[in-house]
């Protein structure tokens, strides 16, 4: 059965449309005809716009701003296009044009930002409730989120952020930035880390735990008491490096009333996945795999409402690095009848398909 809507807790959408390119309004076949040959890894592979996500229910999300600043080089290695700017001022105006771009899409009825319990509510109740009636498509709700802090200036551009609608940051994305450390790094958060975890907490900014190393995180933990979320991290004990969690930190964000969110990043849903080399068909990796990431959460909180879905399918790559069996976002849809198969509950079903991350946001903004 379809789930009757998915909310989607990571999605790239901006950096998407500027750097990729990618008029998310257009057909998946369009957009992907139009980069055929194109010079990503991830050309004329995409699997998210937006009339995909409504083919699956996929109606709210956290949608994010992405710059990062790297002193030393431009580009990140490995990870492509992940344009590093020379200075933390060329980031934010980079965050300040993708703000622009989810403006125009408002503008022209695709997005409606969510700022807070009253448009939530709203948002929630129009895609639990009928079809509208007409051509026009039903907006796609998005709680804008930033994924690294590197372009956050100083401390009166956080309250300039905020004031856009900014509601939840995660600190640190790849490597060594401004503020802590992330993924294939070690090391704690800087000084100015811990002066952006405080004002993210007197201003009540959700601190999104994902790509914090190991030492950041527990650093954070003892630092913040702020709402906290990993919107899309998956369980280190299935996949073995540092981009996911383990057991104890996993434990600590449900003692903290965290949701998960699960990634189909295949290099994040196995063990041994080599980048750029491996493919999914050597896993036989199918979107089932993520059952047993969910499972695991639920067996450690003993409840299933903790894991919801942080789908991060446009985060750089395509169908060379997602299960076999999902050729668009829409087929998250499956998640359903996978969930019942292994015994999950409707009302537990709804929750990891949205009602946890929904009741998260309900408890923060109360
Ligand atoms: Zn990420």
């Amino acid at each position: 059965m379809t789930p009757k809507l998915i909310f989607d807790a990571h999605l790239d959408l901006a950096w998407n449309a500027l750097d990729f390119n990618r008029d998310l309004r257009l057909k998946m076949e369009r957009i992907r005809h139009r980069e055929l040959g194109g010079p990503e890894k991830c050309s004329g592979r995409g699997t998210v716009c937006f009339p995909e996500m409504r083919r699956g229910n996929v109606g709210l999300c956290v949608a994010t701003q992405l710059a990062r600043h790297v002193p030393y080089f431009g580009r990140a290695g490995d990870l492509g296009r992940l344009t590093g700017y020379a200075s933390p001022e060329q980031a934010w105006a980079s965050t300040q044009g993708q703000l622009a771009w989810y403006r125009e899409m408002e503008g022209c009825g695709e997005l409606v930002q969510i700022r807070d319990r009253t448009q939530l509510e709203a948002r929630l109740a129009s895609w639990l409730g009928a079809a509208p009636a007409g051509p026009a498509p039903r907006p796609i709700g998005y709680v804008l989120s930033l994924e690294n802090a590197d372009s956050i200036v100083s401390m009166a551009h956080l309250e300039k952020a905020y004031a856009s609608g900014l509601r939840a940051i995660g600190p640190v994305h790849y490597g060594p930035g401004v503020y802590g450390h992330g993924t294939f790094d070690e090391g704690p958060l800087t000084p100015r880390g811990h002066e952006l975890l405080k004002e993210m907490e007197r201003l009540g900014i959700i601190l999104d735990a994902t790509h914090l190393c190991d030492e950041s995180f527990w650093d954070a933990m003892r630092r913040f008491s702020g709402p906290v979320w990993a919107s899309h991290s998956n369980c280190r004990v299935l996949a073995n490096w540092n981009r996911q969690f383990d057991d104890d930190q996993i434990r600590e964000l449900i003692r903290r009333g965290a949701v998960l969110g699960m990634a189909f990043d295949a290099v994040m849903m196995v063990h041994g996945w080599e980048w750029g080399r491996s493919r999914p068909q050597d896993f036989g990796l199918k979107i089932g795999k993520i059952v047993e990431h969910i499972d695991h959460i639920c067996q450690l909180a003993g409840n299933a409402r903790h894991v919801g879905i942080g789908s991060d399918l446009d985060g750089g790559f395509g169908t060379e690095q997602t299960p076999l069996d999902l050729d668009s976002i829409a087929d998250l849809a499956s998640l359903g009848d996978l969930l019942a198969a292994r015994g999950y509950k409707p009302d537990e079903i709804d929750g990891i398909t949205h009602g946890n991350f929904v009741n998260f946001l309900r408890a923060a903004w109360r």
